[in-house]
């Protein structure tokens, strides 16, 4: 075991080899804006056309029905911000969750709060699962669209986005789904999800940073979110970032691999669970079936998450809380507490996340100096609970 341990993959992927080959020229040689005549600007754009293709391919949906973007956060504010404007005609009322990333939940929020927009926001049940009757029940003549993310990134649990996208296309609401943390982990098919909007990130599978997609389901309209030019089929200005959109279809193109890898993955996280659950005092947040193999998320009763995070650090391990982290103090995750774990508990929560890197050793050793440094720290707290 070289360096340390990387279970923080939820957070980001290292660029995979092929990915960097394939943006290599684009970075080296080929400069050309593909907004122009000459051959240069064809050679990027024949790229960008080929990279499209090719996602669109992976997806199984047209390529006009791939926007690029900057990335998971823009890809969800085009497609929440963007829907809702354009059709708002039809209603303005919006349905949302409790647990979705803050791409999502402050795009939700600014509807609400500057733009007159009424907001649902769905609860979920222990497991971290939003249930189909309550999303029925949520929907009224004038819900206009909904958004539900497809797994979650602090626990991994999935949700039954098919089932959820038949209810609304039954009532005529719009349905989009963050599929960022899906995307490698299971198949994500927007078709036959039935969604009409569907985000991706390329860094969360081994591509590039600052790289991402939004299906939008051909011939729907929304308004842009950016003004200055007529790009991505008027619906995305800007000049193309060429290698990193090339990054993002090669990485898109080594799906399988990586789904074929999350069986392992899940046999780790739960290797890693069972080496802490000698532990008192601890509990595992989520459901442990239905999510994502390479995510396990725990609580520690009476540690503070930071402290817990840097301690692991020093013995090289990372890792990420389930939690906001701001400067000197950790924010209780809202997804835990929407998941009714107590505040305390949510703040003294660490999410494992394995990568198709990750080996077996790797979780032994992590395993093991979780458990150590859980009992130095309880041990060194007078009380054995440490305030947070
Ligand atoms: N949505 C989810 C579920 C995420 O996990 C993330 C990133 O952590 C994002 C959106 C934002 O993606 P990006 O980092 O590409 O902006």
């Amino acid at each position: 075991m070289d360096g340390p341990i990387y279970l923080d993959s939820n957070a980001t992927t290292p660029l995979a080899p092929e990915v960097f080959e394939a943006m290599r020229p684009f970075l080296e040689n080929h400069h050309g804006n593909p907004s122009s005549l000459h051959s240069h600007g064809r050679m990027a754009r024949a790229a960008i056309d080929d990279a499209r293709d090719s996602l669109a391919a992976t997806l199984k949906v047209r390529p006009a029905e791939i926007i690029f973007t900057s990335g998971g956060t823009e890809s969800d504010n085009l497609g929440i911000l963007g829907l809702a404007r354009h059709h708002q005609s039809r209603g303005r009322h919006l349905v949302t969750t409790s647990i979705e990333h803050h791409a999502v939940l402050h795009a939700f929020e600014w509807l609400e709060k500057r733009e007159g927009f009424l907001v649902t926001y769905l609860p979920v049940d222990g497991a971290g699962r939003v249930s189909v009757e309550t999303f029925a029940a949520a929907l009224r003549p004038d819900t206009v669209l909904a958004s539900v993310m497809c797994a979650n990134n602090e626990t991994g649990v999935l949700q039954p986005v098919p089932e959820l996208a038949a209810v609304a296309r039954s009532r005529g609401v719009l349905f989009h789904t963050d599929a960022v943390q899906g995307m490698g982990k299971i198949p994500v098919k927007p078709h036959e999800w039935g969604v009409d909007a569907l985000s991706l990130s390329a860094h969360k599978f081994y591509g590039p940073k600052g790289a991402g997609a939004l299906f939008l389901k051909f011939g729907l309209a929304l308004d842009p979110i950016l003004y200055g030019g007529y790009h991505e089929g008027e619906r995305r200005p800007g000049t193309e970032n060429v290698a990193a959109i090339t990054g993002l279809a090669a990485a898109a193109r080594r799906i399988e691999p990586l789904l074929a890898d999350q069986e392992r993955q899940r046999e780790l996280t739960e290797l890693l669970w069972a080496g802490l659950s000698g532990l008192e005092g601890i509990r595992r947040n989520g459901d442990p079936v239905g999510r994502t193999g390479n995510t396990l998320n725990v609580s520690f009763d009476g540690l503070d998450g930071e402290e817990l995070i840097m301690s692991l650090d020093l013995e090289g391990v990372s890792v990420s809380s389930g939690s906001a982290c701001m400067v000197g103090s950790v924010q209780a995750s809202h997804v835990l507490l929407a998941m009714g774990v107590p505040e305390r508990a949510a703040r003294a929560t660490i999410r494992f996340s394995t990568s198709l890197a990750t080996t077996r050793e790797e979780i032994e050793r992590a395993a093991e100096v979780t458990r150590n440094i859980v009992s130095r720290l309880r041990k060194h707290s007078p009380t054995g609970m440490k305030a947070c």
